[in-house]
Formats: structure tokens, C-alpha cells, sequence
């Protein structure tokens, strides 16, 4: 049904665990060549590893999303590999939590730095070669967090979140004579390496408020990415997809009852 991906050149930010490990793999299956980005060098390359053993195309490129110099690099090591940069995946993103009050000037400033500038600077690092080819699928790792709700703790990463979606309207518009989409994809809680420190209690309580009862699969997003990078989602752009089983539905927990 759709226009195969297979030998189109993507490169994922944050590909060395959690979502963005589950995207490469997704890409990997479908025939792209994969450029996997994360700061530490090891851990991206051993998905890499996973990706060729199972007959994709891949390499490994440690690099930090809030550094312009390494998202330049980034761009470069993909034109060296494999001649184009057709989708980018910025997915990079952390999460610590700090309620207000107890939040530092420097929380604040880490987690914008490398949820928003680090979307800004990967996303500018790619441009000059997807404006030459009139080619790009941009597709942002937003959250639901910040663009439709809040959680205590997190407040700088809901703004860092919505703001991504800030980001991407007017990329969209600028962008849009060149042939290149920008989107994001909105998960809802997954469970990833980086809620590990979250308890087992937590997840089983957020599972319980989610329509579908389960938290989402690396796989789910990854699904929603992988549309957006199609031939037939080219004239889709500016847009935000939820992924979420229908977490934020509720209006109360008797909705559920
Ligand atoms: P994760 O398991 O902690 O993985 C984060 C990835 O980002 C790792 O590969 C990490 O590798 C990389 N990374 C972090 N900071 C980086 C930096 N400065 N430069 C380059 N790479 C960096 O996180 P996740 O749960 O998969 O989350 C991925 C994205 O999904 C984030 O944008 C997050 O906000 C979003 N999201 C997650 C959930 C969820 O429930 N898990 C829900 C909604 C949205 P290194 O540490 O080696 O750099």
C-alpha cells in the first residue's frame, strides 16, 4: 500500500535506547539507510549492530543535540555515508523531573537545551542538503506532556515540549516551498530506559488511566513516525499526531469506571 522507504537516508537523534532506538529499528526494517546519533558512541552502536544483523543499513555517530558543531558533523558524517539526508528524526530528550521551587535556573536551562535548541540545531544542521534535493520529512518527538497536559515536575519539559510544536508550525510554512514536511509525533507514556527510575507502581497506575490499559510500545511510535516519512504523507505538514491509546481522554477516572 505504501510507496517503499527503501533506500532513503534518515538519521534519528536519541537512537541509542527507548523510542528512538524503536524508530531506527522500524526504519531499519523498511530498507533505510540509518544514521544512529546519541552522545554515547558504544550504546548507538550496538543498535547499529542490531540493524545490520538483521540486513539493514547503519552506522553509529555519537554526537550532543545541544552542540551546534556536533549536529554540523551529524549532517556531514550522513552526506559521507550514504549521499543524502532525506528524513530526520529528532527525537533526542530528557526528562528530569524538579517541581517548582525546587527547580534550578540550570534544570530549566538543560532540559530546553536539549528538547528545544537541540530540535533547532539538528533540524538547521539538515536543511542544506533537504533544500538542495527539494526533499525532507522532519518529524519532532513532541510529547503530550506540555502540548495537551501536565504532570507535576514537569514543567520545563512540557514548555520544552510545546514548544517543539511552536517550533514546527513555522518551520512548516518556511519549509514547505522546498518539499520538505515537518511533524511530530505525541506520545503518551512509554516505557523506556528513561523512565527507569520511575516505579513499577507508577506505570501500572498510568496503565489504569489509559483506555486502551497499557502504556505504548517504542513500536507504536515508531509506526506514526514511519507514516510521516512516507511519499504518501507528502502533503501532510505543520500537524501533530497523538499516540496514546487514548490517555488523555478521561475527563475524570469514572470515564473509565
Ligand atoms: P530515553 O530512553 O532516555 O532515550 C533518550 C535518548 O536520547 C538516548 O539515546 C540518549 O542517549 C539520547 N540523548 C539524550 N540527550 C542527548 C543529547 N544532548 N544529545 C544527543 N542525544 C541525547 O528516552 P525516551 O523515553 O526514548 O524518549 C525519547 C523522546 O521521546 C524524548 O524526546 C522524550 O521527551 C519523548 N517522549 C518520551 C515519552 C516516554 O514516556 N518515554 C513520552 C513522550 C515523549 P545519550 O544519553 O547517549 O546521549
Amino acid at each position: 500500500m505504501f510507496t517503499s522507504l527503501k533506500g532513503r537516508t534518515a538519521i534519528v537523534t536519541g537512537s541509542s535506547k527507548g523510542i528512538g532506538r524503536g524508530i531506527a529499528l522500524r526504519f531499519g526494517l523498511v530498507g533505510c539507510n540509518l544514521l544512529l546519533v546519541s552522545r554515547k558512541l558504544d550504546e548507538a552502536a550496538t543498535v547499529a549492530a542490531e540493524i545490520v544483523a538483521l540486513g539493514g543499513t547503519a552506522r553509529a555517530f555519537a554526537a550532543d543535540v545541544t552542540r551546534q558543531s556536533d549536529m554540523q558533523a551529524m549532517a556531514q558524517v550522513a552526506l559521507d555515508s550514504f549521499g543524502a539526508i532525506d528524513i530526520l528524526c529528532a527525537n533526542a530528550g530528557i526528562f528530569p523531573a524538579a517541581k517548582l521551587g525546587a527547580m534550578t535556573e540550570a534544570d530549566f536551562d538543560s532540559v530546553i537545551g536539549t528538547n528545544l535548541k537541540g530540535t533547532f540545531l539538528s533540524v538547521s544542521a539538515c536543511l542544506p542538503a533537504m533544500k538542495a534535493q527539494r526533499f525532507g520529512r522532519i518529524i519532532l518527538t513532541s510529547s503530550i506532556t506540555g502540548p495537551v497536559t501536565g504532570f507535576p515536575g514537569w514543567s520545563h519539559y512540557g514548555a520544552s515540549k510545546a514548544g517543539q510544536l511552536g517550533f514546527m508550525r513555522t518551520a512548516a510554512i518556511e519549509l514547505a516551498p522546498y518539499g520538505i514536511t515537518v511533524n511530530a509525533v505525541l506520545p503518551g507514556t512509554v516505557a523506556t530506559e528513561g523512565l527507569a527510575d520511575v516505579s513499577e507502581d507508577y506505570i501500572r497506575n498510568v496503565a489504569a488511566s489509559i483506555p486502551m490499559h497499557r502504556v505504548g510500545s517504542v513500536t507504536d511510535i515508531a509506526n506514526a513516525a514511519l507514516f510521516f516519512a512516507s511519499e504518501e504523507a507528502a502533503y501532510i505538514t505543520g500537524q501533530s499526531l497523538v499516540i496514546d491509546g487514548g490517555q488523555i481522554l478521561p475527563e475524570s477516572p469514572a470515564a473509565l469506571a
